[in-house]
C-alpha cells in the first residue's frame, strides 16, 4: 500500500470513528471516571471504566469537541478494552510518546492508532488526540484532578 493510500485509509477511520464514536455514553457501573480538559481547543471529555479483578472490563466516554479528540477517545476505548490496567497504563506511555515524537512501537492492540500519526506534525492537535489518553492515566491513578493537556 502506498503512504498516499494509507493516509486515505487513516483520514477515513479517523472520520468515521468521529461521527460514530464506540462506546459513546455514560457507564452507570464505572468504578472510575476522570475528565479531561484541552483548553487551546476546548475538547472535555469524562471517560468511566468499571475496573473488575485488575481488568478494564468495560469503558464509556461522554465528549465534546473536535473531531479529532472523539476520534482518539474512541480508538483508545476500543484498544483498551479487556486489558488489564497495567497494559493499559502501557499504552498510555507509548501513545503518548508516540504522538510527542517518540519511536514506541505501538504493537497489536494500538495498531489503529497509527491512524493518529499525522497530528505529531501539529503540535495543537497533538493534544486533542492525547486527551482521551491522559484522562485514562488519571481514571486508572484515581487522581482527583481533571486531566489536562496543559
Ligand atoms: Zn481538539
Amino acid at each position: 500500500m502506498s503512504d498516499e493510500d494509507l493516509r486515505d485509509l487513516y483520514r477515513e477511520l479517523i472520520l468515521d470513528h468521529s461521527r460514530k464514536p464506540r462506546h459513546f455514553g455514560r457507564l452507570p457501573d464505572a468504578t472510575h471516571t476522570a475528565d479531561g480538559i484541552n483548553p487551546l481547543c476546548g475538547d472535555k471529555l469524562r471517560l468511566y471504566l468499571k475496573v473488575e479483578d485488575g481488568t478494564i472490563s468495560s469503558l464509556g466516554f461522554e465528549a465534546t469537541g473536535c473531531a479529532i479528540s472523539v476520534a482518539s477517545a474512541s480508538l483508545m476505548a476500543d484498544a483498551i478494552e479487556g486489558l488489564g490496567v497495567e497494559s493499559a497504563e502501557s499504552c498510555f506511555a507509548s501513545v503518548t510518546d508516540r504522538l510527542t515524537g517518540g519511536t514506541s512501537d505501538l504493537g497489536a492492540p494500538l495498531e489503529k492508532l497509527a491512524a493518529l500519526d499525522g497530528v505529531r506534525d501539529y503540535p495543537s492537535r497533538v493534544k486533542c488526540a492525547t486527551l482521551a489518553w491522559h484522562a485514562l492515566h488519571a481514571a486508572l491513578t484515581e487522581d482527583p484532578n481533571p486531566a489536562t493537556t496543559e
